[in-house]
């Protein structure tokens, strides 16, 4: 016997068709001996929907109101999915996070969980056999005794939570692919599937643009020890054999990745900008005159690069901020042009952020180098670069962003070799 957590997004609850199989999913395991708490999100498209009625109805809308309107898709699916695990026999209650209760901060609209009861849930466990349905992405403020929620996609964060304070033996992740991936399928037919991945891979991976769980879920299960498994809640439940590991990948302590490669995943990101700063006078407080602004304006600066100018006395500064700040930021630079001193200021927005990752590279020298003989072979420019002790970044030229990541796929011994 086992206690699992099963978590099921968007598209895994989308219709009654779709929340009546994964009321079968929930059966398979209960009928297993298992003892299991669901965690759900919204059907897909409400949350969005949600989001767009506050706006409408104000742009200037109060976020503890917002949180009482979008923390309602997912009371719908929890109510629905009790009811279907009834309907074929299975005991079930549902829970909305004040229920609980899952205890928040009161950031509205990205709220942190601060702490969950876990006694009641298993106690019922025990006494009724009764299965939790738990509504993802909300929480309470008890303070003020207002609902909160915990930022878009936060439904991963909520069931890695109730993991964490049931002791629950694993956390299945149940969504639309069938685990997490070398790098995009999409882009890279041959990316393989990952049968095992590390924590602080999995944490860069999905900060650096992989979307398949959101980022604070990923530090949660690192700090709490609770195992992951990302698996595809489209395989009919009867096909499952319980006694079979199925497909997926288990996110989960280094200690337990056996053939460990030195490069893992690939990542990349078109949702950055750069910008450059020309002709900047080469003295102290020029750093702290630049990012102080951008760091008032709550602007998130990642790679900076800094090199000599082309007139050999100034330098020019380099940096990147995401792609949605990027004329926020020239703004902030230009306004700030008395005190930082400079000739030009340009940027772009047609790069592309590509990552690589591997906690292999704490211990091989000279993996980032091959990269860049790989991408000057191809004529691909570099714009900038970042590293780190498990990854490093390159900047390039947008239109060069796929042939750069097959390049990088293959390079690394990701392929897949053909069956
Ligand atoms: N329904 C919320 C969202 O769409 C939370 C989630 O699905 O994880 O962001
Ligand atoms: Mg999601």
């Amino acid at each position: 016997m086992a206690r699992l957590v099963m978590k099921f997004g968007g598209t895994s609850v989308a219709d009654i068709d779709r929340i009546r199989n994964v009321a079968r999913h929930v059966k398979r395991e209960v009928d297993a001996g298992h003892e299991v708490a669901v965690v759900v999100s919204a059907m897909s498209g409400t949350t969005n929907k949600l989001v767009e009625w506050c706006r409408e109805a104000s742009s200037l809308y109060d976020t503890r109101e917002y949180d009482a309107v979008v923390a309602s898709g997912e009371q719908v699916t929890a109510g629905l999915l009790a009811i279907a695990l009834e309907g074929i026999g299975v005991n079930a209650r549902s829970w909305q996070g004040w229920q609980i209760p899952i205890l928040t901060s009161n950031v509205h609209g990205s709220a942190r969980i601060r702490d969950i009861d876990g006694a009641e849930l298993i106690q019922r466990f025990k006494e009724r056999k009764e299965v939790a349905v738990v509504a993802g992405f909300q929480g309470l403020h008890k303070e003020t005794d207002r609902i909160t929620t915990l930022g878009r996609g936060g439904s991963d964060t909520s069931a890695v939570a109730i993991a964490a304070a049931i002791r629950a033996d694993r956390c299945d992740i149940y969504t639309d692919v069938d685990g997490v991936y070398t790098t995009d399928p999409r882009v890279v037919p041959r990316a393989q599937r990952l049968d095992k991945i590390a924590y602080e891979e999995m944490l860069e991976l999905a900060s650096l643009g992989a979307k398949v769980m959101q980022v604070r879920s990923v530090e949660l299960g690192m700090v709490h020890n609770v195992r992951i498994f990302v698996r595809s809640s489209f395989d009919r439940p009867e096909d499952i054999d319980p006694h079979k590991n199925p497909p997926g990948t288990l996110i989960c302590e280094e200690d337990e990745i056996v053939e460990q490669q030195t490069v893992t995943g690939i990542a990349f990101s078109r949702d950055e900008a750069q910008i450059s700063i020309r002709q900047v006078q080469d003295k102290p407080g020029v750093a702290a005159a630049i990012f102080g602004p951008l760091s008032e304006a709550n602007i998130n600066v990642d790679m900076i690069v800094q090199n000599v100018s082309a007139d050999g006395k100034t330098t020019d500064l380099t940096f990147t901020v995401p792609a949605a700040d990027y004329q926020r930021s020239l703004d902030t630079i230009a306004k700030a042009k008395g005190a930082i001193g400079y000739t030009r200021l340009d940027g772009a927005t047609d790069v592309a952020k590509i990552s690589v990752i591997g906690i292999g590279m704490r211990s091989h020298a000279g993996v980032a180098a091959q990269a860049f003989s790989a991408l000057a072979e191809r004529s691909i420019n570099i714009r900038a670069i970042t590293t780190s002790e498990i990854k490093f970044s390159l900047l390039i030229d947008a239109a060069f962003t796929e042939l750069a990541v097959r390049t990088l796929h293959s390079l690394y011994g990701l392929d897949k070799t053909a069956p």
